[in-house]
């Protein structure tokens, strides 16, 4: 595989493992999602991949190479981009201007890799001048994953996207994730929108409590009465308040 996490045990305080024994393998040109409740350690998981929270046990390794607990800036050179949950835009700046935040390399690798986004994402290019703080929250997040693609990820982490966006919006994010994925990038998003994260999916992983409950493909899952059942529990909750 591409990157597998084996294991991975997790936390923040001392004496309190939030990820409980994870699991993750992403095979090359996979896009692979992680759902499941409020609470289960999808953000932790990703934050751990990306070296912001300590991993206790277990192992990373990306192409062969062990990165357990390797910084994030040797994570972004060996191939891994990570977009936050709630990430921003540099207000102030342009679109461009925010992009070349996104890259530490010469011009020339700045103008391959702009043109590669604009490709995939023309409107970044026809407003390239425009500052980021006037875009909808949409378009920021359309510019956040372009900051991450900047340099050039094997594999890019997303938590999750579509939040706090309209419906339409959601729909345009699934779809643009869909777009980087099959521009030739491995993907891993984690969404609380789960049954539009299954239906995009290669594959995908239910965390429940820290631990992986359930995985397969995407499609498969969605109609997996078990996983059907842990999530019209959540959503219940979620829309009686
Ligand atoms: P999810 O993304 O699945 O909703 P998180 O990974 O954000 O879940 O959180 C999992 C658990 O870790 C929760 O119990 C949460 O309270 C705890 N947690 C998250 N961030 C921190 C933090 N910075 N410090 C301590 N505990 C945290
Ligand atoms: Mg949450
Ligand atoms: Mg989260």
């Amino acid at each position: 595989p591409l990157l597998a996490a084996t294991d991975l045990v997790a936390g923040y305080v001392p004496g309190v493992d939030i990820l409980g024994g994870c699991d993750l393998v992403v095979h090359p040109g996979e896009l692979v999602g992680i759902i499941g409740p409020n609470g289960a350690g999808k953000s932790t998981l990703l934050k751990a991949l990306f070296g912001l929270v300590t991993i206790r046990s277990g192992t990373v390794v990306l192409k062969g190479e062990d990165i357990t607990n390797h910084r994030a800036d040797s994570l972004v050179r060996r191939g891994v981009g990570f977009v936050p949950q709630n990430n921003n835009v540099f207000p102030s700046l342009t679109i461009e201007e925010n992009l070349q935040m996104g890259v530490f390399q010469a011009p020339k690798i700045f103008a391959d890799r702009f043109a590669f986004i604009v490709d995939l994402f023309p409107t970044l290019g026809d407003r390239r001048r425009q500052r980021a703080g006037s875009l909808s929250g949409g378009e920021r997040q359309m510019v956040a994953m372009a900051r991450a693609l900047m340099m050039d990820p094997s594999v890019l982490l997303l938590d999750e996207p579509s939040a706090g966006l309209s419906p339409v919006r959601q729909d345009e994010t699934f779809i643009r994730t869909r777009k980087i994925n099959r521009a030739g990038v491995s993907v891993v998003i984690v969404e609380q929108n789960a049954r539009r994260c299954l239906q995009i999916c290669d594959r995908a992983y239910v965390l429940d409590q820290g631990r992986n409950a359930y995985s397969g493909p995407g499609r498969e899952l969605m109609h997996d009465p078990k996983v059907i059942e842990l999530y019209l529990g959540t959503l219940a909750t979620d829309v009686e308040g």
